[in-house]
């Protein structure tokens, strides 16, 4: 199993990127961004629950996080591996998500950090919410508040998956068919050293 986490700050491309790679190597595509959007469409209790957090751009509480993440891994468990975007976000998601994996007999084989300044992001995620209409792309405060979530809680990641020889860090700026081609160089080399 190639199981993948994709990681970078809001607006780095990771979803962009997802899209293209889940393709080309058959994963399953976990964005629980995108699962909390759908429960919250959806009024779902979890959607009540987690809809507050994602409007002020606030991390909704791990213990949520977390059961919606495994429940997801557990139902396409078949899949040859897993995109993981936007998950773990905190030191204690990473460590569950090691635990849970590892009792499964997998594990995470790469980070990869997609690396864009935050000045860049702000520009790239108020143009995406004129057109996908997300609230938390629309105000430039709650942008800034989700870069101070991931500064505070999330960027320390890149160290966790650095001690276990799994961080890969790679430009997030240019094309997507030219980051698209750096990650697929990136991720064809570990098949190659398999
Ligand atoms: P994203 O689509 O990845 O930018 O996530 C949008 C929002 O969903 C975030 O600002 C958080 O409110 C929430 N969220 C997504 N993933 C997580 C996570 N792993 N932990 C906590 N909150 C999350």
């Amino acid at each position: 199993m190639t199981n993948i986490v994709l990681f970078g700050k809001p607006g780095a491309g990771k979803g962009t990127q997802a899209d293209f790679l889940k393709i080309k190597y058959n994963l399953f595509h976990i964005s629980t961004g995108d699962l909390f959007r759908f429960n919250i469409n959806n009024k779902t209790s979890l959607g009540n629950l987690a809809k507050t957090y994602l409007d002020n751009g606030d991390l909704v509480p791990d213990n949520v996080t977390i059961d919606m993440l495994k429940e997801c891994v557990e139902s396409n468990f078949k899949s040859d591996g897993f995109i993981f975007d936007g998950f773990p976000r905190t030191i204690s998601q990473a460590k569950v998500l090691d635990k849970f994996l590892h009792q499964k007999k997998v594990s995470i084989s790469a980070m990869i950090s997609l690396e864009v300044d935050e000045e860049i992001l702000i520009k790239r995620l108020i143009n995406r919410g004129k057109i996908s209409g997300r609230t938390d792309d629309m105000d430039e405060s709650k942008i800034r508040n989700r870069f101070r979530e991931y500064n505070m809680k999330t960027s320390i990641l890149q160290d966790y998956y650095k001690k276990q020889n799994k961080f890969h860090g790679i430009s997030g700026i240019g094309s997507i068919e030219e980051i698209n081609s750096r990650l697929t160089k990136l991720i064809d080399s570990f098949y190659k050293n398999d």
